[in-house]
Parts: structure tokens; sequence; C-alpha cells
């Protein structure tokens, strides 16, 4: 339904994409009862449903029911079939309702909203700051580079380019920039903004005659941080109105820092001289965390919810969400609401158990790790090995083999699947899908060796 993808970027937007990809993304929109104005919606499980139901009521009130258009609305929680929810009966001690029912407007009053989020107009997230932001080997430069245009906007690294595949806190740096730079000049202006909703922003300008405010607003900053720039990709005349704002703050030595999630070159559809213009400041990279970062990551995180997490617990995790620093966050969130709510200890066995049952979103993930390990295992080879960089030529068909499943049985990027290889680049995927596909053809007894793989895996 539209309304729901509508209402998942308003929360997005508004509250964090962490917050959606951990909850608001496993949850459905069934049904709309215009007659009784009830949402009827279903949760993968009663864990997640309760868990929305106790903390995130008044965004579904606020904004569905402005979406719908409809100031008194109802949320009902329903099961597909009936089906009892599985972790109502094995883990959680909540009851198993067949339909949970919700109330609109009683709880949550609109002056209580208010205080809970920030002024949607103030650009900048508070969270996000240096301070919070775990430094290692894979986003080092990123942090250095970011954080020393702080002490000289403008004057440095102009523009400041960072890329990295998503989740891995480009966003996170953007807004510590912001932050940090709006703690130390006073009056500074800052404008942080997402490409996407720039573009939107600049079709608005057109179709109202608002192209003299629209300019102004981005050329009278002193510091323009313009997030996941790639989405500008193919918009012609938004390229053209963004390269004009780009030059006039560049000639007056205003700071610009621009992130995407892949370097300037590779982004398509860029016309050459805004491609020219994001290379010619410095560019630096965030790579997806090495196992020491997340563990470290996760145990500075749990420490915020002032929970310690054990060594062996902190690496349980670390390896099942090993893609992104927001999978890893979403994760953590998850276990620690879980064993909050069913006042339990944090154990392996539980943890391992609340994992499995991530939303469908995270599953497809979770794939890569297992055709990796099923390959490797087959090979036998280890998955260091399977993933490293070393082109012993058995070792390389088992890889490619591997990359193959994946591009063909998962939902993953091609990027996602080339960093989860030692950070090889799509390219390298779509030549081992093609070398192996090709292979096939010629090749009977690999074709047989590939469905019985198949066969294995149960794809
Ligand atoms: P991106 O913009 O690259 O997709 P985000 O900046 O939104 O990623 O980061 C995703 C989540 O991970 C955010 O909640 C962010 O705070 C967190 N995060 C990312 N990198 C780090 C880090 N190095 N230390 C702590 N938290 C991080
Ligand atoms: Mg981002």
């Amino acid at each position: 339904m539209r309304i729901w993808q509508e209402f998942l970027n308003i929360v997005r937007e508004e509250s964090g994409s962490p917050l959606v990809e951990t909850w608001f993304k496993a949850v459905e929109l069934k049904k709309w009862d215009t007659i009784e104005k009830i949402a009827y919606l279903q949760a993968p499980n009663a864990f997640v449903q309760e868990w929305i139901i106790n903390h995130y009521m008044h965004l579904f009130i606020r904004h569905l029911g402005r979406l719908l258009n409809e100031s008194s609305l109802s949320i009902k929680f329903v099961q597909e079939n009936n089906v009892p929810l599985p972790m109502a009966n094995s883990l959680s001690p909540l009851r198993p309702a067949q339909l949970y029912e919700a109330p609109a407007g009683r709880k949550i009053s609109p002056q209580k909203v208010a205080k809970i989020y920030p002024n949607p107009r103030d650009p900048l997230n508070n969270n996000y700051l240096f301070e919070n932001f775990i430094v290692g080997p894979s986003n080092e430069l990123a942090y250095a580079a970011a954080y020393a245009i702080t002490e000289n906007p403008g004057k440095l690294y102009n523009p400041l380019f960072i890329y990295g595949g998503s989740g891995l806190g480009k966003t996170h740096l953007l807004h510590a920039i912001g932050n940090t730079i709006k703690q130390k000049i006073k009056k500074v202006r800052i404008v942080y903004q997402s490409a996407d909703r720039f573009i939107q922003e600049f079709i608005n300008a057109i179709r109202f005659n608002r192209i003299y405010q629209f300019e102004t607003k981005y050329k009278d900053v002193d510091i323009l941080l313009v997030d996941d720039i790639q989405f500008i990709s193919h918009k012609e005349q938004t390229q053209e109105a963004f390269f004009h704002i780009f030059n006039t703050l560049y000639q007056s030595q205003k700071q610009i820092v621009v992130s995407s999630d892949s370097m300037p070159k590779d982004i398509v559809g860029l016309a050459d001289r805004m491609r020219s213009r994001l290379d010619g400041g410095l560019i630096a990279d965030i790579q997806p965390p090495s196992l020491e970062t997340r563990i470290a990551i996760l145990k500075k995180k749990a420490e915020n919810h002032q929970i310690s997490l054990s060594d062996t617990i902190a690496h349980t995790i670390a390896c099942a969400a090993y893609l992104n620093i927001r999978e890893l966050e979403g994760a953590l969130i998850r276990i620690i609401a879980f064993t909050t709510l069913t006042h339990q200890e944090i154990t392996i066995d539980l943890v391992k158990k609340i994992l499995t049952q991530a939303p469908p979103e995270h599953k497809k993930n979770f794939d890569l790790p297992l055709i990796a390990q099923h390959i490797s295992r087959h090979f036998s080879y280890s998955l260091e090995e399977l993933r490293s960089s070393n082109r012993n030529k058995k070792l390389t068909l088992a890889r490619h083999i591997a990359m193959y499943f994946m591009k063909k049985h998962t939902e993953c990027s091609l990027r996602e699947i080339g960093t989860f290889f030692a950070r090889r680049d799509h390219s390298t995927v779509i030549h081992a899908f093609e070398k192996i596909e090709a292979a096939k053809k010629k090749d009977k007894s690999l074709c047989e060796k590939l469905s019985r793989l198949e066969e294995e895996m149960q794809f």
C-alpha cells in the first residue's frame, strides 16, 4: 500500500531509519476500514506488536491519521489466519491476544508528542555526534576528515565527499559535522538535506514558481550538507541547479559536504562537470567494519543502555549482523528490548533465537553467510579463505559459485555481495555470475554440481 510506504518515509525522516528498519518494516497495513475508521495492522510476532503498541502508537495516530485524513482512527493488530504468534507462545509471557486493540488519541496528547520529537524544521539530529561515533580502521579516514573540517570549515577540504555502503555512518558523520560547527560558531547557517528531498524541493519550486526562494535558501548558507547525492543521477535539471549552488558556495569558500553510496566516478547519470566538482576536494570512504570494530560498537551501544555484554555474546551478535552498523544496532536493540520485556538474562541461546527471528527484510542478509558457509564447507575451505583475496584456482571457483548463488537466490544488491567478499566491487560479482553461467553451458558436471548444491541449500 502506498500509504504505508509514505508512512514509513515520514517516520524514517522524523525518527531515523534504525527505528523503521528495526520495527516498522516488518509490519504491514492490511486494511483500512473507512466506516469504522480502523486501520488493521499485522506484525510478524507478538513481541514486535507489543513493543510497537507500547512505544510507537503515537506515530500511527499522528501520521497514519493524517495520511488517511482521519483524526480519530483506531489501530487494531490482526494475525494471519488466526495462527498463534510464535513468540507469544514460546518465548514471551505476553498474552496471546487474537486482536489487540489500541484506541486512538487516549494516551497521548499533542503536547506530549511535540515534546518527544524535535522540531522537524531543525534539520540536525542531536544524537549524531562525533563523541558517539566509534572509530576503527574502516572509518577513520572519513571520521578524521569530517572532524578536521569542523575546525576550519570551507578552508581545508572542499568539498568533502564521503562514500560508503548503506548503514555505515555517512548520515551520522554529516550530522556530527553540523552539530559541532553549530556549537563552535554562533549564528552559522547550516543546511542539511538529503538529495531526494532536494530534488522534491526543486520540483516544487518550479511548480509553484519559487525558484528564487529555493536558490536563496541554498546559496545563503555557510555549511551545506547533502546526503545521498547518488539520487541526483539522471536528474539533469536538478543537477544543474545543484551545480550553480555548488559553484556559488565554493567560490565564497563555504563548506560543502556530500555523501554517496559510491565514488563520483561510479555514480551513473552524473554530468561530467558535476562529477569533476565532486572529485575536486577530499574523497573519504567508509568500509564495512571489521569484527573487532563491530564488537566495540556493540559494547559501547549496550553501555549506553546500561547493559554490559560479555565477549562471547558481543561476538555472537557481531557475527550474525555483519553487513552494516544499522543492522548491528537493530539486532542489539531487539535483543535488549526482548530481554528487558521478558525479564530474561541475555544468554547465547536467547541471542541466537532472537536473531533468527529477525523480520524478513533482515533475513535476506542472513542468506549471504549461509550460502558462503555452505559453499566453503562443500569445497573444504574456511569462511575466511572464501572471503579472502587469495586467487588460488579452486578457491576462486568456489568463490565464484558462492557469488553466483548469492546473486541468483538473494535480494542482496551486487554491492552488498561484493562487500561481503573482502570489499570487491559490484563488477566482480557480475563477472563471477557471467563466468559461471557460461561455464554451465559447457561443463555438464559443473551443472550437476550446481543443481546438487541448490538442492542441499533448499533454494
Ligand atoms: P548511512 O547514512 O551510511 O546509511 P547512518 O549514518 O544512518 O548510515 O548509520 C546507521 C546507524 O548506525 C546510525 O544509527 C548510526 O548512528 C550508527 N552508526 C554508524 N556508524 C557508527 C559508528 N562508527 N559508531 C557508532 N554508531 C554508528
Ligand atoms: Mg544515510
